[in-house]
């Protein structure tokens, strides 16, 4: 039993279901009826005052009295979250803000912040005796769930666009994965995968199906929260704005359920009486997939927009059907926020342009992030007031392909001196 939730609310028609009453989405609705897990935060209020989250030592799993998942399902093995949060002055003096903050979410165990969503897959999985997991995915969330139901032992059949990176199909298979690589975009890959988990029973991480993804996602938002020096055990109510406390949080967006994470994060926060006045969310979008900022631009409803054809060079917020993007919006408009759009060749340039004055080195999705916030301070969307954190969601490693394209080529010399001062010029 999971006393501390409410229910699942689908987000189209509002409806309140109980946990066992559902799975995934909403049965009025069909695939599209997104649900969201709501809390009881005065019982939680009392849970963090007598255990306050301790999130150096036990990651994600700190804030368990705000998870989904039962008392007695065990965590998985591997340290998940608790990534570092870096205070990077030289990218704040570029952007022309008072505040750079770089959380590196590429620093989890399968080098993304996928690892939050899928951890909380394979517990749910367990409490329902799934004996396979599966997932439809551009690479991160699948290496994702391949590696911590490694590390417990879980089976899992994973559905990838033939297109992906081989470094990450390389993870995948490494972890013990069953791979289907799907001749198709990463669309066509998701419905073959919800056909699937129809057909054999399996159980489904697919994002924006799955309702309980955003909430290991929406850990990040504690960490933060935490990492900046605020108190999570409640004692008495917040009232005045918090100085140390990000005014803008930029997340790259694909399917939407980091920034919806990112978001019920900060509800959370506001539901505990922790958090006076949310930071906006500006969500990073691709030029060439950007379905949601189009969506915002036009005010179009996100649940009858069609979908676009989507194209970029970052893998992982290449979507033309954002799955999970009711609550992609939601966390924009609630939070006063913005969409930004980002051409490829600027996401490729904040590659090394992060990575130089951070020391962080970025996957093309996560450097979006960095990309948008130089767009958006071209755009006067922020300015030298502002304190901004930059969620970096995946390792360069991933994609080093990516990298190379964006760097000037390293010099091939003989094993001598004179060689040496002939390159450098000395
Ligand atoms: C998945 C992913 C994103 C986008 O997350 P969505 O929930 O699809 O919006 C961004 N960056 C990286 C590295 C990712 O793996
Ligand atoms: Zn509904």
């Amino acid at each position: 039993m999971m006393h501390h939730i409410l229910g699942l609310r689908c987000l189209i028609c509002g409806k309140l279901y109980q946990p066992d009453e559902v799975t995934y989405v909403c049965p009025d609705h069909g695939d599209d009826g997104t649900l969201d897990v709501e809390y009881d935060y005065a019982q939680i209020r009392s849970q963090l005052a007598a255990n306050p989250p301790d999130w150096a030592r036990q990651g994600m799993f700190a804030y368990r009295p705000l998870l989904p998942v039962a008392e007695t399902t065990a965590a998985p093995p591997l340290h998940i979250g608790a990534t570092p949060v870096y205070d990077a002055p030289r990218l704040a003096a570029t952007a022309g803000v008072a505040q750079v903050w770089v959380k590196d979410d590429g620093r989890n165990p399968t080098a993304s912040f996928k690892d939050r969503a899928s951890a909380i897959a394979v517990m749910k999985a367990a409490e329902r005796g799934a004996e396979i997991i599966t997932t439809a995915s551009t690479g991160n969330a699948a290496a994702a769930l391949a590696g911590i139901a490694a590390a417990t032992g879980q089976k899992t059949v994973i559905f990838v666009p033939a297109s992906a990176p081989q470094a990450k199909i390389a993870q995948l298979l490494t972890y013990g994965a069953t791979v289907l690589l799907v001749e198709g975009s990463y669309d066509d890959a998701f419905e073959l995968c919800l056909k699937a988990t129809h057909a054999f029973g399996w159980y489904c991480r697919n994002t924006g199906y799955n309702p309980y993804m955003s909430e290991g996602k929406k850990t990040v938002t504690f960490e933060l929260y935490q990492q900046l020096g605020l108190e999570m055990s409640p004692i008495s109510n917040l009232q005045s704005p918090i100085s140390n406390f990000p005014t803008h949080i930029f997340v790259s967006v694909g399917d939407g359920c980091i920034i919806g994470g990112v978001y019920k994060g900060l509800r959370d926060l506001v539901g505990l009486g922790l958090l006076p006045q949310m930071p906006k969310l500006m969500g990073v979008q691709a030029a060439g997939s950007s379905y949601l900022y189009e969506a915002w631009r036009n005010d179009e409803d996100v649940v009858t927009k069609a979908p676009i054809a989507a194209n970029t060079r970052a893998d992982s917020i290449s979507a033309g059907l954002p799955r999970d993007r009711i609550k992609a919006m939601r966390a924009i408009r609630e939070t006063d926020g913005a969409f930004v759009q980002v051409s490829d060749a600027a996401i490729l340039a904040a590659i090394p342009k992060l990575a130089q004055h951070s020391g962080v080195f970025a996957e093309p999705a996560a450097a979006a992030a960095y990309a948008g916030l130089l767009q958006a301070a071209a755009d006067g969307q922020v300015g030298p007031s502002d304190r901004v954190a930059l969620l970096i969601t995946g390792s360069g490693l991933k994609d080093v392909a990516a990298a190379i394209t964006a760097v000037s080529q390293a010099t091939t010399i003989k094993p001598t001196l004179a060689a040496v001062e002939q390159a450098l010029n000395l």
